[in-house]
């Protein structure tokens, strides 16, 4: 059935940096470990996606197997929609190859008997563990939708549903009040000429056989902190700029560019502010200080 280049994931990964993106397809093992807390927000990830399907009660699940067979999936999730199944959890499209998962799509109702003679429309709901729609979740919906409106799938609306912070629990669990339901269709829609042009650059990037030659820089943090931020930095001194407590990153990385990167580097007169003017004393003299 083909295969895919880019995800969703790879493609955000893509728009963080073209670097990113290869590392990830081709040097997985490079990764860095993950922290304690990076897997209980992966966790939570999981746990939030689970219980927003409760929302939307008796779907199929259109994946198969465990790592996912993605072409298995594809063949599922097009059966069950054949079928006319309403609601469908982990639902695969293809693209361009570019793989999407969704995490809920639902038959819209027509409110009409003649529901079968007319294409059915779907709403496409995207669990996130958030509380607010950042920038990249809106991207994320944009490449969704551009994969699978091209399918030929009829998209009446889209969402995200995330956290609403405000909820206190009393009692029973509220789904209802625990997640907000935004739609986010006008906005995907208004990408699609940034997701077409993205997803050709990026697929680009992935046919080199070189890793892109990016520098690390303030990139490297947003929207997500990236998942080769040790590996980008292997060669930098044990003790450098970047370990100044306090010091904006915009000035870290403003120094990195100037070549300034060992703390002995920096020169006498350099402005630093007074806990910085002090840690860089107490480098510079082997002294702990105590205060
Ligand atoms: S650490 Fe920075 S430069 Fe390296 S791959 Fe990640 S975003 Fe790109």
């Amino acid at each position: 059935m083909g295969s895919h280049l880019l995800s969703k994931s790879s493609f955000i990964k893509g728009l963080q940096c073209e670097k990113h993106l290869y590392l990830y397809k081709y040097h997985y093992d490079e990764m860095d470990d993950l922290s304690e807390m990076q897997k209980a927000i992966f966790q939570r990830g999981t746990d939030v996606g689970e219980l927003a399907q409760q929302l939307f009660p008796g779907g199929t699940i259109a994946t198969e197997g465990n790592p996912p067979d993605y072409d298995k999936g594809l063949k599922r999730t097009a059966e069950l929609i054949r079928e006319g199944t309403s609601v469908l959890y982990e639902a695969s499209f293809r693209y361009n190859e570019v793989l999407a998962i969704s995490d809920i799509i639902v038959r819209a109702e027509e409110g009409s008997s003649r529901r079968s003679e007319a294409k059915p429309e779907w709403n496409i709901y995207e669990v996130k563990s958030s509380t607010s729609v950042s920038d990249a979740i809106i991207n994320d919906a944009a490449l969704q939708y551009y994969v699978l409106s091209n399918t030929g799938l009829s998209i009446k609306d889209f969402f995200i549903i995330y956290i609403n912070n405000q909820y206190v629990r009393q009692g029973e669990l509220n789904l209802n009040e625990l997640f907000v339901i935004e739609s986010v269709l006008e906005q995907a829609k208004q990408l699609q000429e940034f997701v077409e042009e993205n997803v050709e650059r990026l697929k680009k990037v992935l046919t080199k056989n070189h890793i892109p030659d990016v520098d690390i820089g303030e990139h490297c943090h947003t929207p997500y902190t990236c998942s080769f931020f040790n590996y980008c930095r292997k060669d930098l001194p044990e003790y450098s700029i970047f370990n100044f407590n306090g010091m904006h990153l915009n000035k870290k990385y403003e120094l990195y560019n100037k070549g300034i990167i060992k703390l002995d580097d920096i020169p006498d007169d350099y402005p630093l502010n007074k806990n910085n003017k002090l840690q860089l004393e107490v480098y510079k003299s082997g002294e702990p200080l105590i205060d």
